[in-house]
Parts: C-alpha cells; structure tokens; sequence
C-alpha cells in the first residue's frame, strides 16, 4: 500500500495539491475531506453566475468527486475535519450526513481549509435574507432569493472587490442598491485618487454609495427589510456581507501548525509548515511578496492554485518552489476595470520606501480608432533607486491585462527606467503608438 496523503478541504488549494500528488506519485492513497456539498468550484465566478451571465452556480465546479475518483482522488464532501492530531497521525472526521465520526491516518497532511468571511456580530445579522459569499452552497443560496423573493432593495455592506462585483451583479436584477463601506473610499487597496474613479462610476450606475459610513445593526421580521448605518433606515431585501475574509486557521493552531506574522499559516517556499509531513497552501496561508521581500496574506485563486501545486509535488517527493506574489488583482466595477499589481502609493510609503508616483491618462487605442477609452495609469516608484514599487489602472477597456505588464516588470526588479524602454505592441484597434504604461512610466524620467 502506497503513503496515505489527506488533504482537509476541496477548494483550489486542495484540489490542485491532490491532483499534483496524484500526477506526481501514482502510489500515493489520497483523500480529500471537504465539509461543504462541492469540491473544486471556481469561486471567483460566483458573482457572473448571480449575475446571470453564467446559466447555473453548478457551471464554475471543474471537476467533480466521481471525476476525482477515476483519477484515484478520493473526495468526500460533507466531511469535516474536527482534529489533528500531529503526534499520531491522525484527523478526527465527521460525516455530516450520518454524523457518524472516525479517525484517519496520514503519512502527508495537507491543510487548505481557505479564508472565512467575516461576520460581524450585528444585531439582525442571522435574519433570512442575509448573505455572505464564499462556498457555492452561498452562491445558490442567494440566486434562490433573487428568484423567489424577488428583491427590489439591497444593501451590500463592504467595498472591496467582492462588495464591487456583487453591486453589479445585483443591479442586473433591478434591484436599488445600497453600498456602505466604513472606510472613506472603496477598494481600500488602491490609491484613493484611482479608487474615485470606481466611485464614480457606482453613483453613475445608479448605486447609493455611502463611504465612512458604519452599519449599526440590521431589521426584519422573518426576514431582512432594512439596514440601519449612521441612524438611518436603509430599505434592503437582500443583504451581501462584503466585508473582508479572515485566514480559517483553527483547526491548524489548535494543532500546534505554526502562524506567521500575519496571522495565516506560516509556510516555506515548498509549502512546508512548522511540523513535519503537514503542508499548508492557498488562502489558509501565507504568500511571500516579492517587492516587500516579507510574507503577507493576500487570499487569491491564482496563488491557492499554485501554492497547491507546489505542496502535491512535494509531498509526493518533488521539489518545487513557490516564488512568491507580487500582488495583481483586476475587478470589473460595472463598465469600469481596475487593477493593481505591487503597492500603491500609500503602502509603498508605510512600507519605508522613497515612494513617489506618476500618474497619466492617455487612450486604449489609437485615437482615431471607435471605442477608444481613457486609461488612466499610476505608477509608483522609489525615487533613490528608481525600481518600480507598483502600478494601479483604471478605464473602460484594456486594463485588466495591461496590469500584467506591469507584474511582470515587478517581478524581474525593474526600474521605471526600464519600463519606460519597454517594447510595447502597437496597432490602431489595440493601442495607442505610446501605449499607457509608457506614457505615465516616462513622466519619471
Ligand atoms: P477555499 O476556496 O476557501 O477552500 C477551502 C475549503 O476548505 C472550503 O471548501 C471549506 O469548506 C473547506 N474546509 C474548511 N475547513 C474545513 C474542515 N475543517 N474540514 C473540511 N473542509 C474544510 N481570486 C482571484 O484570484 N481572482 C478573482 O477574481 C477572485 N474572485 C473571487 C470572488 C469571490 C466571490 C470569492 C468568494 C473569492 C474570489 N477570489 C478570487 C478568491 C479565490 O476564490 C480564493 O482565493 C480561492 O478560492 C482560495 O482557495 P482555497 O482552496 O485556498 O480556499
């Protein structure tokens, strides 16, 4: 019999762990414990499939347990994993349908219990109607209220980039939006002089944007009816709570696995936590940054992929090596795409760096060209050194995959020099002769 490998949790971390082992070792016995009904969906989709661009939440799960099992994965939803115990080897697991529960041994233990969303302890919080999103059971859940309560007022408390894309996908259901973010801009992340630009373009859409603004409880009979923020009654048949994840460590630090200083699971760059045998990736973890040189926690798909891939191969005697984030993200607000790669201004300056930026608005495409669209570009670098430290975007088109020029710059230690010199491609329908990102990177010269 070949080494038992358990992983605690079927989401992009985990799933991409086993599927690595498996392809790696062929020996290897592995199981997957998942306490929701589904493993290996795509979270990220969720808001387009409340939308309803998407047909059906089930249309964002990659692969199924059946489709697992042929691959020799054993995948068992509506497991939950109540223990570890690192001495013996061993988890303590519950079957959630029998409740019946059981103990299992591991050679290899991967953790990728994910990120939980934060939930305030609002009065009215548990009132039906109240929604976080995290897990597809979530994503049903809220387009079985849009279908059969019919919203016609919503509050989303929380503005960043799920509190974003759920304000669009809200809309599309006619509903009258609410959205109350306690800090005085949305997408925390960026610079607030960019970040207006996604304000603005809520407002343009119709939304009730209401920054520094804190929510005190929420009202309903059986169900939710209102929001109550600063005093004021706010009408909302469906509520989203958007207010941030939190690193699902419990089960680990209970164990005695090793927490970083951002409060994730501390790893190497072989996914390797602080007891032997035992592994941790994706958003249960942490990521090292490239630009800072320090470990953060920055939950995101492309790095629970990833991360996931490194601890199957190792575990399954491999040698691969995560080499760390440099920090992209891109979000659709409406008609707007933002996204940022490295720090912004703000960070870069807490951060210790010289940090200066510049900042240009110049076309997507050719001028002459129909459909071009204003981006507008910020670019912050060290004024000693002169490396670029980050890059945030903001327009109608061409920006989500322009921020992956700038990652890529980032992540081989660019100046802002050398991206000025960059060999950009140019042709009328795809961009101007100085694209954006040359424009603003030469202000710096
Ligand atoms: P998770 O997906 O959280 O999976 C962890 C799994 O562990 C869960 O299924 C949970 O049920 C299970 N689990 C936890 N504890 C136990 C236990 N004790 N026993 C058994 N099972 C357990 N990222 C991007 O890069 N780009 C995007 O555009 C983007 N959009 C997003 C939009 C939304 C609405 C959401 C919610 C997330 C988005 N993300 C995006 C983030 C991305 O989805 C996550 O980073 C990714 O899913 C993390 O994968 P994970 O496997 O680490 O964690």
């Amino acid at each position: 019999m070949g080494r038992r490998v358990v992983v605690i949790g079927g989401g992009a971390a985990g799933m991409s762990a086993a599927a690595k082992a498996r392809r790696t070792d062929p020996t290897l016995e592995i199981v997957v414990y998942e306490r929701s009904g589904f493993v290996s969906y795509g979270a990220c989709g969720f808001p387009y499939a409340i939308k309803g661009e998407i047909a059906r939440v089930e249309d964002l799960i990659v692969r199924t347990p059946e489709q697992f099992a042929r691959q020799g994965i054993q995948a068992l939803v509506r497991h939950e994993v109540l223990e570890i115990d690192p001495d013996r080897q061993t988890v303590r697991v519950r079957d959630l349908r029998s409740e019946r529960e059981f103990v299992d041994h591991w050679d290899d233990l991967v953790v990728t219990t994910g990120g939980q969303p934060g939930r305030p302890p609002l009065p009215g919080i548990d009132l039906a109607g109240v929604f976080a999103l995290r897990q597809v059971e979530d994503a049903l859940a809220i387009k079985e209220w849009l279908n059969e309560q019919r919203p016609r007022s919503g509050v989303i408390i929380g503005g960043g980039y799920i509190g974003l894309e759920m304000a669009e996908a809200l809309a599309a259901h006619g509903i009258s939006l609410t959205l109350i973010e306690r800090l005085p801009q949305v997408l925390p992340a960026m610079d607030a002089d960019l970040a207006s630009q996604i304000e603005a373009e809520l407002i343009r859409q119709g939304v009730d944007l209401r920054l520094n603004q804190t929510v005190q409880g929420l009202v309903g009979d059986e169900r939710v009816r209102a929001v109550i923020a600063e005093g004021q009654t706010i009408p909302a048949e469906i509520v989203i709570l958007a207010v941030g994840v939190k690193p699902g460590v419990a089960l680990a630090q209970a164990a005695g696995i090793g927490l970083g200083p951002t409060g994730a699971i501390a790893v190497d760059d072989h996914q390797r936590t602080n007891l032997p045998q035992v592994w941790a990736a994706g958003d249960v973890a942490e990521a090292w940054h490239r630009v800072i040189q320090k470990p953060v926690w920055m939950p995101l798909g492309t790095t629970a992929n990833k991360q996931g891939r490194v601890a199957g191969e190792n575990l399954a005697g491999g040698d691969a090596r995560f080499g760390g984030i440099v920090g992209t993200v891109a979000v659709k607000v409406f008609a707007l795409e933002a996204a940022m790669s490295g720090l912004s201004l703000a960070r870069a300056q807490a951060e210790g760096f010289a940090a200066e930026a510049v900042q240009a608005t110049a076309g997507s495409r050719a001028h002459y060209m129909p459909g071009h669209q204003p981006i507008t570009v910020s670019l912050v670098f060290d004024r000693n050194t002169r490396r670029l430290l980050g890059g945030q975007m903001v327009g109608r088109e061409g920006v989500a995959k322009r921020i992956d020029t700038i990652a890529a710059a980032l992540q081989a230690g660019w100046t802002i020099d050398d991206l000025a010199e960059l060999d950009l491609s140019y042709a009328p329908p795809f961009a101007p002769v100085w694209d954006p990102i040359l424009v603003a990177a030469n202000l710096a010269r």
